[in-house]
């Protein structure tokens, strides 16, 4: 075919078939397990870096203020060497990852634009071994190297004038007020601080998480433990209900990123534990109860 030829063919294909022939090269990526996502910017997400990390620290903050953080030296010090270590070995490096504790029995992990990442105490209890943790904040790392938030708030900016008000608004915003100072231009991002991502985020974080994790030197078969395990707790401490809730169902995401790991060639060196995580673990119970550590 002719490249004059092939233009006018590729010009009289409708969206609706290009976006068909895109979700088929979509499906048929997962099935083959090609290769690693490739993070881009779409058009519509305008967001600069500075942007980035004033929202998402603006959000982070008015997340915290909402909850039981815990402040344990020894754990924030374990968790933030993890995220680091994942974070230098991502797509995007150049971020400065953090990770601090929510006191609660729910079994979640949350993540801000910008690089803040939560894990609660029911999550810590949850995993059994480091590796399954490190998945766990890989994929939460996912979400902020695949600009998941911005680009669905800028989804919620359809109009220049929304632009025009959100860059005005930036400079002063609020932490404490970010989500009213949203809605007051007509952006309603209350359902976006829950992590509802679409099921192609999901995909994608726990995608990126798996090539991550090989990077960073850990075995990613501990985020095919976990997400099985979190389809059947079985006799696992921690509330699994939210986290499911939340992401598409966990076997089906344990099955994609099982047929993504057997086209790897995974060195014997990777690592599924360490005894800093088996130190983190009996920490735990000397840590406060949730709702008396205030
Ligand atoms: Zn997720």
């Amino acid at each position: 075919m002719s490249l004059q030829k092939l233009v006018r063919t590729a010009a009289t294909l409708s969206i609706g078939k290009l976006m068909t022939a895109a979700s088929v090269l979509l499906v048929l990526s997962w099935v083959c397990g090609a290769a690693e996502p490739r993070i881009s910017i779409p058009s519509y997400n305008q967001f600069t870096p500075d942007d980035e990390l004033k929202i998402g620290g603006a959000l982070a903050h008015d997340f915290e203020s909402g909850r039981e953080i815990l402040s344990n030296p020894l754990l924030d010090h374990y968790l933030n060497d993890l995220v680091k270590r994942l974070g230098k070995a991502s797509l995007r490096p150049e971020l400065v990852y953090t990770c601090r504790v929510v006191n609660t029995n729910d079994v979640n992990s949350y993540s801000f634009p910008g690089g803040t990442i939560f894990v609660t105490t029911g999550l810590l209890a949850f995993v059994e071994d480091e590796s399954e943790l490190a998945s766990v904040l890989a994929h939460e790392i996912g979400h902020i190297a695949g600009r998941h938030y911005l680009n669905r708030l800028s989804l919620e900016m359809r109009s220049k004038s929304l632009w025009d008000q959100t860059r005005k608004m930036l400079p002063l915003l609020d932490s404490a007020q970010v989500q009213q100072a949203f809605q007051k231009i007509g952006v309603p991002i209350t359902g976006l601080a829950v992590q509802q991502y679409d099921r192609s985020n999901e995909n994608e974080a726990d995608l990126l998480a798996v090539y991550n994790l090989v990077r960073a030197g850990w075995n990613p078969l501990g985020e095919v433990r976990a997400l099985d395990r979190l389809q059947n707790p079985g006799g696992s401490q921690g509330e699994t209900a939210t986290m499911l809730s939340v992401h598409p169902n966990p076997t089906d995401r344990s099955r994609a990123v099982s047929a993504e790991i057997k086209t790897m060639a995974l060195a014997s060196s990777l690592d599924d534990n360490s005894l800093s995580f088996r130190a983190m673990k009996t920490g735990l119970s000397l840590l406060p109860k949730p709702g008396r550590g205030r």
